[in-house]
């Protein structure tokens, strides 16, 4: 068998241990005779797989007592409409934090389905750092605060957390598991399980029960955040698949030492990356202000468009694969999720410091 190191933003690599885990039980989960994806949503194997990834989400996460954990489809982009679909209604407004591609996004969508409006928006500086927590201050009263804690795409991550008076809601598709949450601060959480928890297919959602008791119930069921709080999220057929592999993980990062050993873990690697960067003499370079930048996506130009995909063709040559930056922004990109071990991001740095001997 031969592993390459995969920097892919997402889906991404996962923990290895956890993959020959899911193969040992695949084809005949624990004497059932057939595998977890065959059998029956409602079948006691999987209620218990299903119960398991919700109460060690919760655990792993240190979301407290009131906090529900929810597993819904379609996404973080899902969230993009329910969150305003179910939080607001006329007379509602909601005020949103734009730090690039995502959380754009995210704003556009909800515009569709309530009153909302910018309240900091890093456009014009051209998206190089998340604001400072004095700089999302709200006056009126707003339903709620959106904010987006790492930029994929842009690279920009939170390292201090608004505190806008009001309550916030966060996409932490990117870096969920990657650090402890200050719950206190919000009322619901949510990110696609694909960057750091899991294979593709639902998104989690972390959501207060009292913003359950004043959700919308207007609404097709499957858009309801009530209906798939009280029905387990088993309010139709859920991805199975996805929730089996989720627990895995989640049970893989507790083993591993939890969200602070995470967070250290992070922080060891992003600083040998950005170490790489800020030591190459301006060969590798990259945009964002140095207390936004991410700790989950790295990204960084060459001197030239030929020489990135230079780079990436010989990275993939040695080994390292994913490196190509999203094709919105170019350049190059490398996402180191926890499931990436510091030896993939010392392979990867050695390949740099490689690469910049010849070419730079
Ligand atoms: C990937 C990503 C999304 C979109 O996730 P999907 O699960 O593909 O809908 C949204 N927000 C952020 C921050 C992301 O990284």
């Amino acid at each position: 068998m031969s592993r390459i190191w995969n920097f892919s933003a997402g889906p991404s690599t996962l923990p290895l241990e956890v993959l020959e885990e899911a193969r040992e039980e695949f084809v005949d989960y624990r004497g059932a005779g057939m595998s977890i994806v065959e059998m029956s949503h409602r079948s006691r194997p999987y209620e218990e797989v299903h119960e398991a990834a919700l109460a060690d989400a919760k655990a792993v996460f240190g979301a407290p007592d009131d906090v529900r954990v929810l597993f819904v489809q379609g996404g973080a982009t899902l969230q993009f409409a329910m969150v305003p679909m179910n939080l607001l209604r006329p007379g509602l407004k909601a005020g949103y934090v734009d730090t690039g591609v995502w959380a754009s996004k995210a704003l556009a969508d909800a515009a569709l389905h309530g009153e909302v409006e910018t309240i900091w928006s890093g456009e014009t500086e051209g998206y190089r750092r998340a604001p400072r927590p004095d700089e999302v201050r709200v006056d009126e009263h707003l339903r709620y605060v959106h904010v987006t804690s790492n930029e994929t795409i842009g690279g920009v991550q939170y390292h201090a957390w608004p505190d806008p008076g009001v309550p916030m809601v966060a996409d932490m598709s990117s870096d969920l598991l990657s650090r402890p949450i200050p719950w206190e601060r919000f009322d619901l959480v949510y990110g696609g399980v694909q960057k750091n928890l899991g294979p593709a297919g639902a998104a989690i959602v972390f959501v207060r029960e009292s913003v359950l008791e004043t959700t919308r119930r207007d609404l097709a069921h499957y858009l309801r955040y009530d209906v798939h709080a009280d029905r387990r999220s088993l309010y139709n057929t859920p991805p199975v698949f996805t929730i089996w592999m989720v627990g895995k993980v989640l049970r893989w990062i507790r083993r591993e030492g939890g969200l602070e050993a995470m967070a250290r873990r992070a922080e060891e690697k992003a600083n040998l990356l950005y170490g790489a960067i800020d030591g190459s003499g301006g060969f590798y370079s990259n945009p964002v202000e140095p207390d936004s930048r991410s700790r989950m996506n790295v990204v960084f130009r060459l001197p030239s468009p030929e020489l990135e995909t230079r780079f990436v063709a010989e990275a993939e040559e040695a080994g390292l694969s994913g490196l190509k930056g999203h094709r919105s922004v170019g350049g190059c990109r490398a996402s180191i999720y926890n499931a990436m071990p510091v030896e993939g991001v010392r392979a990867l740095v050695e390949f740099m410091d490689d690469f910049l001997r010849r070419h730079g």
